[in-house]
């Protein structure tokens, strides 16, 4: 069974996904292996960057792949940034709702997921 976000992709384009721009390979300390790579950014101010496709009122990601609520999936899963870290699905752990997960999905025409969507051999990665 797959995740329930690899038939999701919703958060992808719903939000404005922002960040600290030391979280791009852009800053020479950080490892290009788990670094978000800066070519996918663009600038918001001094400090933050935000992913290419999210800051506008119809946001989609533009490394978001695949259909939303089909089969989706992130071009960058293991350089994904904290905000994408972050956001957990509903009951992923079987009983934290998640607002965010809900909202995207409802604007998406998803209904919002329970702890059944959730199976043990669910995987995330693409
Ligand atoms: S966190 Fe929620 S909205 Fe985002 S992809 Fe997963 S199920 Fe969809
Ligand atoms: S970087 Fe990946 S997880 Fe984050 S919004 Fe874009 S497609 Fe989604």
């Amino acid at each position: 069974m797959l995740h329930p976000c690899l038939r999701c992709g919703a958060c992808c384009a719903t939000f404005r996904v922002a960040f600290h721009w030391l979280e791009t390979i852009a800053h020479p300390t950080t490892e290009d292996t788990q670094a978000v790579p800066v070519e996918w950014t663009q600038k918001l101010d001094p400090h933050r960057v935000a992913m290419r496709g999210t800051d506008c009122p119809e946001p989609r990601c533009e490394l978001l792949q695949g259909s939303i609520g089909d089969h989706a999936w992130c071009g960058i899963y293991e350089q994904r940034p904290s905000p994408c870290r972050d956001l957990k699905p509903s009951f992923e752990d079987g009983k934290t709702h998640s607002p965010q997960c809900d909202k995207a999905r409802h604007r998406h025409g998803l209904t919002p997921l329970t702890a059944a969507d959730f199976a043990t051999d669910s995987k995330v990665e693409a």
